[in-house]
């Protein structure tokens, strides 16, 4: 008999507290185990990926003037970041809407950009506007994200499905978005990006369950998935999606330092209702069977190919034992930790960090942080693995976060209104 049920068979057994709903890592995890899961075991699968979304802005309407004083706003930054005004001008409204990149460097503070203001908004922190009229008036004022009418975040570029490890054959380093410190050359590290096995897109690569309108949930808010991103094409689609920034969680999101500017992050999550075989055959796969690309970072020519199960095996989450601290007076792990999570007095800050495993990297005694971060024969040379650039154990919060949410009710799966169509080829 063939293996099929119906979104509303699905939905009807959310309701009477039925359904099977799990985590793409709890499959994962019972894959491994004696007793995989068959397709009469589960109804939902909760998909999630964390790590630098350099597609995502922000979309904000706020008051900064009394109606008929001023015509038009011209000139805005929100703590020195610099926005974008409009497209509506607002014309003698004394409401400015406005556009925040996450990648826009901040011209007033170090080592902040559109990433780190989008999680200061969501924490409540206090926000420093100046905002100057076409008729030159300026206005300076402190906000928070209770005083805007309206703040939604989109991505151009999200969850793209998995990504690609990167590694430097030049003879020089390289200052890129792909490393922390300056990209060591001669193919003697490599970084990676991706969650494997719990990316959206791996487990329903070809857009069954999923499509324009389906529900999704960014940074822990409750969005839509608006349909493919920039830069798509059928072999590595990625999806455009807006949510609402009042409900977003601080610890899915924030600013990543990299060598080459601050990069944001962003996370999301997308339920995958498993409606016949070949959808929960998808689900059922292991890090082992994704590839994972290793680039040149420079020209982006293919390299090599492992896969994420070279990468990701258990080792998601990185730890720090005090005790074994040297106290040194020039803390490089606190210098170079991309997220400022680690701190000497008070250790990792679990809200803020990544488990990128930098603080492993530069740390100068070699126990006081614990993280597997692996390594990758590479044309016969084992080459370590210095930087993640995705954070596996965020995602599997995220979705959690989404399985509970399903479970109680607080978040409902929908039909999409309409398929996800990705181009054959990028132009
Ligand atoms: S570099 Fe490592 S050992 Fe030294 S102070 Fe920092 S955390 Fe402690
Ligand atoms: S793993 Fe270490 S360096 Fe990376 S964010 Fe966490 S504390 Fe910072």
């Amino acid at each position: 008999m063939a293996h099929t049920r119906t979104l509303d068979e699905i939905n009807n057994k959310i309701d009477s507290g039925a359904a099977r709903i799990m985590t793409v890592q709890e499959i994962v995890d019972a894959a491994r185990s004696d007793h995989p899961i068959a397709f009469e075991d589960v109804d939902v699968v909760t998909t999630a990926t964390k790590g630098l979304m350099s597609g995502i802005m922000g979309i904000f309407s706020l008051r900064l003037s009394p109606p008929k004083t001023l015509r038009k706003f011209t000139d805005i930054s929100l703590n020195g970041i610099p926005a974008f005004p409009g497209p509506c001008p607002n014309e003698f409204l004394g409401i400015a809407d406005f556009i925040i990149y996450g990648t826009s460097q901040s011209k007033t503070r170090e080592m902040y950009a559109g990433g780190s203001l989008f999680r200061d908004l969501v924490e409540g922190k206090q926000i420093s506007v100046t905002a100057c009229s076409s008729e030159g008036t300026v206005i300076e004022m402190d906000i928070t994200l209770e005083d805007m009418q309206y703040a939604r975040m989109m991505g151009t570029r999200q969850a793209i499905k998995n990504y690609n490890a990167m590694i430097n054959p030049t003879s020089h380093p390289v200052d890129t978005i792909f490393s922390v410190l300056p990209f060591k050359p001669g193919n003697s590290e490599i970084t990676f990006s991706g969650c494997g096995a719990l990316n959206p897109f791996q487990n329903d690569p070809e857009f069954e369950s999923i499509g324009v309108g389906t529900p999704v949930l960014v940074n822990g808010s409750k969005g839509m998935l608006v349909g493919p991103g920039t830069r798509n094409y059928i072999k590595k689609p990625n999806m455009m999606t807006i949510a609402d920034f009042k409900d977003m969680k601080p610890e899915y999101m924030g600013g990543f330092k990299t060598s080459y500017g601050l990069e944001p992050i962003c996370s999301i999550a997308v339920p995958i209702p498993i409606l016949n075989q070949r959808i929960f055959d998808n689900v059922v796969k292991s890090d082992k069977d994704v590839p994972l690309t290793i680039l040149n970072l420079v020209g982006r020519e293919k390299l090599g190919e492992i896969t994420y199960g070279h990468v990701w095996n258990d080792n998601y989450m990185v730890a720090f034992d005090p005790s074994k601290c040297e106290e040194c007076d020039d803390c490089l792990a606190v210098d170079h930790c991309p997220t400022q999570a680690f701190h000497k007095s008070e250790g990792i800050d679990r809200s803020r960090c990544f488990n990128c495993g930098m603080c492993a990297i530069t740390c100068t005694c070699e126990d006081a942080f614990d993280i597997d971060l692996k390594s990758v024969n590479f044309n016969g040379k084992d080459v370590p693995i210095v930087l993640r650039q995705s954070d596996r154990h965020g995602a599997i919060k995220l979705a959690n976060r989404l399985k509970a949410m399903i479970l109680s009710g607080e978040f409902t799966l929908n039909e999409p209104v309409s398929p996800l169509k990705f181009a054959e080829r990028v132009k």
